[in-house]
């Protein structure tokens, strides 16, 4: 549907490598076929396979890296992945990305966050505003001026959007390398760093092993955002909870006691339907607990998780929500705004954003 393309929309939830496109996935594990690297027909199932656990997931997300664990591959991904949420009016994104290092092509965490903030710098067919207004960033970039909305040029709209960017901890990962990426953020926000997320497969590692790190950032003023529920998993929710972080992600396999602790707090709950769906975390749509959070006017906002591993984009969420639950153009439109309210980046963003959303209403009536 049309409304849903043209709709100002936030995504809060997007995986930088399970954002990548498709066609080039296939490109690069078909470059890495020939130079020997790896055998395509080995992987080529794996990639064009539709339905996976969440199992199938995490390989095909080893896989993935494989393919795209350089710097400029990062680069080019990073643009790429801006550019299409930019296409379909995400006016702003949160992107999350794992630090990695890999000592023998010379990468290290901090050249990982680097070769993205290239790709940021380098997307061309729509203005991205990614650095925080401070003194000292203008001077080591040239940032874009401050835009309006939509700069007029040569009788062009350019678009906008707003991008800002989440550090993950992989649960896979030791104490200290989740400290390392919790420094690291701190060291790059002046490249729009605004918080961390802990992902990777929820069935390995200890919520112990991540909390100093989380604490140490807190204390430091970033955001913090978690994957919680991806499994069965009653202690470590409720540890997650009692943590009070300012977002969540997924919320799936939470049992009644969960569910009234995470109302009470009102931590807002990043909604990723199809890859719920997809990997067999929820049932089926509609029984997903999006209606019940609705319902109960719960913060929530729908997100993509992973759009090129699971073949969608925010706008085929925000229809598929609209389809399965019922819902409006405008209460798609209301959903829609109020995740200006849960975002990480500062109050000007909110405000800007909110002007953005204000001005587009106006055509809802
Ligand atoms: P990256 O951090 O840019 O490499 O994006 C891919 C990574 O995001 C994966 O290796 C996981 O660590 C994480 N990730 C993506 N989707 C999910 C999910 O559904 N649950 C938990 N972690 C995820």
């Amino acid at each position: 549907a049309e409304w849903c393309l043209s709709m100002p929309k936030i995504e809060l939830h997007a995986h930088l490598n399970g954002s990548i496109r498709d066609s080039t996935v296939l490109e690069l594990t078909k470059a890495l076929g020939e130079r020997g690297v790896i055998n395509f027909s080995d992987v080529e199932h794996v990639i064009l396979k539709y339905n996976r656990s969440l199992t199938e997931v995490f390989k095909l997300f080893d896989l993935i890296h494989i393919l795209t664990t350089d710097h400029n591959t990062v680069t080019r991904i990073t643009r790429e992945v801006v550019e299409d949420f930019a296409a379909e009016n995400v006016v702003y994104l949160e992107l999350r990305t794992t630090p990695k290092r890999n000592n023998s092509i010379g990468m290290s965490k901090r050249s990982y966050v680097e070769a993205v903030v290239k790709g940021l710098k380098s997307v061309t067919s729509v203005d991205v505003d990614f650095i925080p207004p401070s003194e000292d960033s203008k001077s080591l970039f040239n940032p874009l001026p401050p835009s309006v909305t939509h700069d007029k040029c040569n009788g062009h709209v350019r678009k906008k959007i707003f991008v800002r960017l989440l550090l993950s901890i992989d649960r896979r990962e030791t104490t200290e390398a989740a400290m390392e990426t919790v420094k690291l953020a701190l060291e790059m926000r002046q490249f729009g760093v605004v918080g961390i997320d802990l992902s990777g497969n929820p069935i390995t590692g200890e919520w112990t092993t991540y909390l100093p790190a989380l604490k140490f950032a807190r204390e430091q003023g970033l955001y913090v955002t978690l994957h919680c529920g991806e499994v069965p998993n009653s202690k470590e929710i409720h540890n997650m909870l009692d943590f009070h972080p300012q977002r969540i992600g997924h919320a799936c396999f939470f049992e009644d006691e969960h569910w009234r602790k995470l109302k009470s707090s009102k931590i807002p709950v990043e909604i990723c339907l199809t890859s719920n769906v997809r990997t067999m975390t929820v049932r089926s749509i509609d029984v997903h607990h999006f209606v019940d959070l609705y319902n109960a006017k719960h913060p929530l906002v729908l997100c993509t998780d992973d759009s090129g591993v699971f073949s969608t984009c925010l706008s085929k969420e925000y229809k598929i929500a609209a389809d399965s639950f019922g819902l409006g153009r405008r209460e798609m439109f209301e959903l829609s705004r109020k995740a200006v309210e849960y975002i990480f980046a500062d109050n000007k963003v909110k405000d800007d954003l909110r002007k953005i959303f204000n001005s587009m209403a106006k055509n809802m009536e």
